[in-house]
Formats: C-alpha cells, sequence, structure tokens
C-alpha cells in the first residue's frame, strides 16, 4: 500500500485532528467498496451531519494509513485494490491510476446497486466507468428530483441536497456491448482476468483506461482531430458516449473495429487519406504503443490486407 499514500501533508486544522473526534460505531467495509464512501459511512453512522468534508479529514497526515487509525479505522479492513480517497484534491490511487482518471467532483451511482445496499462502489469514481455490468444499466449523477449533478462530498449519504433519493434515479437500459466492456474493467480492477478473452486479459486497469479512452474517441459520427482528450469526463454526459463508442469498437472482435474502419475509409467527399483513417492509424500506432495492444494493430493490418 505504500505507493498509495498520499503525498499531500498540507498543515491545516481538519475534524481528524481535533481532541474530541472519535468514531466508536466502525462499520465493516463491503467487498470493492470506495474507500471515500466507506470513511463518509462511518462518519455518518456516528452521527456527522452531511455533507462530509471528505478532503479535511486527513489534512495533517501524511500517510492514509494514518489517518484512518486516527479515525479508529484499520487500513487493512480497507485494503483493497480498488480504494482511494480524495484529499484536497489529491488522491490515493490503486493501481497506477492517475488523479486525472478519478472523479473527485461528481458522484455517480448505480441506483438498483444503492437500494439494495447503499454502499458506493469504488468503480464508480472512474471517470470512464459508466455501466453496472450487474444491472445492465448506465451510471447516472444526477438527482431525481431536481435533475442538478450531485457533488462528489455527499458520497455515503444516499441523498441529493435536496433530499431526493439517489437509489429512484432512474437510469437507462446497458446494451450487450457496454455491459462486456463494463466486467472487463471489473474484472482488470479486481484482478480477476480469467473471464476476459485471451486478447484482452493482458491489459490492466490502467490500459483499459487508456483503451477507452483512445478508441471511445472514433464512431461514425464523431472524429475528432485530436483523439484522446478527456475534458469534462467526470460528466456523464460526456463519460457516456467514450464508453459506448469504445464498447462498439470492441464488439464482437474485431468486427466491431473493421466496422469502424470501413465507416472512416469510406468518407465520399475524400480521396486518398481520409483524416478519421489516418487519426485511428495514429491513434493504435502511437498511442496505444506496447504489446498489450497488439491485438489492435493485428485486426487492422488484417483489415488492411482484406481491403
Ligand atoms: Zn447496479
Ligand atoms: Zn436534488
Amino acid at each position: 500500500m505504500d505507493a498509495e499514500l498520499d503525498k499531500g501533508g498540507a498543515v491545516s486544522e481538519g475534524v481528524a485532528a481535533t481532541a474530541s473526534f472519535a468514531i466508536p460505531i466502525r462499520p465493516r467495509p463491503a467487498t470493492g467498496e470506495a474507500l471515500a464512501g466507506y470513511v463518509a459511512r462511518a462518519m455518518l453512522a456516528n452521527g456527522y451531519v452531511p455533507p462530509l468534508p471528505l478532503g479535511r479529514w486527513f489534512p495533517r497526515y501524511r500517510s492514509i494509513r494514518e489517518s484512518l487509525a486516527l479515525l479508529g479505522l484499520d487500513i487493512t479492513m480497507t485494503d483493497s485494490p480498488m480504494s482511494w480517497l480524495p484529499t484536497r484534491q489529491r488522491f490515493i490511487a490503486a493501481q497506477d491510476m492517475a488523479p486525472a482518471d478519478l472523479n473527485g467532483l461528481r458522484l455517480r451511482w448505480c441506483p438498483y446497486c444503492l437500494a439494495v445496499d447503499g454502499i458506493h462502489r469504488a468503480a464508480w469514481g472512474i471517470k470512464l466507468f459508466a455501466v453496472c455490468p450487474t444491472h445492465r444499466v448506465m451510471l447516472v449523477d444526477c438527482c431525481p428530483d431536481c435533475g442538478r449533478p450531485v457533488q462528489f462530498v455527499w458520497i455515503g449519504v444516499g441523498r441529493c441536497p435536496c433530499g431526493g433519493r439517489l437509489a429512484d434515479a432512474l437510469a437507462t437500459r446497458a446494451d450487450d456491448a457496454l455491459v462486456w466492456l463494463g466486467y472487463f474493467l471489473e474484472n482488470a480492477l479486481s484482478n480477476q482476468r480469467n473471464e476476459t478473452p485471451a486478447c484482452f486479459a493482458i491489459m490492466n486497469t490502467v490500459d483499459w483506461l487508456r483503451l477507452i479512452r483512445y478508441l471511445g474517441s472514433f464512431a461514425a459520427d464523431n472524429r475528432p482531430k485530436r483523439p484522446g482528450q478527456l475534458a469534462n469526463a467526470h460528466d456523464m454526459a460526456v463519460a457516456g458516449p467514450i464508453f459506448k463508442r469504445c464498447a462498439a469498437v470492441l464488439e464482437d472482435w474485431p468486427r466491431g473495429l473493421h466496422k469502424l474502419l470501413h465507416i472512416l475509409r469510406e468518407r465520399p467527399d475524400e480521396t486518398s487519406l481520409p483524416r478519421g483513417f489516418r487519426q485511428i492509424y495514429w491513434a493504435l500506432y502511437q498511442n496505444l504503443a506496447g504489446q498489450q495492444f497488439n491485438f489492435l494493430r493485428l485486426a487492422l493490418e488484417e483489415f488492411l490486407s482484406e481491403h
């Protein structure tokens, strides 16, 4: 866990530093639970009132282990590969994910999961994770009552500041390709890749996020000048389409990619090398360099030899 220590350590007064602070009630963390959600749940169980100042609980201490110990929580209870926590806009991230991969601005959830146990999954905190494979729905990030996005500090509360119940939000159905992509990413997160097809199983979480980011740039109606831009991906309205486009490319592998290559190549207004084709070529050979992505180039070469 040492690689996951917060390098912050800025000095300011936080709840954890006050003498009167105590949390006698210590719920057990659930499998796959977001660390931030777990801490919030523990605080609420002890009578602390939302919104909870997540970033201020651990201001003085260099490590998450020390900070949690101060709260009376044992890190071994939360020692999950999927645990992270935003502290003062910094993240303690697992599996080499970068702060930019994680969503500390806006809460995202599956209403069906929340209705079952009220637990916030760590995977929901990844900007490019957009589906609940269990319930086959897209995740949501807006309140069912006021329609507003819910801020991250409301994690663990189960409600929007307006009082709306997050579990009441309507989620749109996700098709098979989306559900599979969700499973593959979840498997990588939990290091259980035996259910992932062999050509994909070599990728770790960070590889998957890179793949989604770049492949998710391309579609018939989306031909970016600069693929891989991640602006505003904390917003489901942005992340959802990226995730969907990547799922379409991976669908029925390698047919999904071949379908996309057909579309990108057969632009009636272009003659030799359409921009979209040039750019996916660049994405596959430059942005997604590395042997874990060899399967992409093999599929591209297969397409080129057939057409
Ligand atoms: Zn769910
Ligand atoms: Zn609301």
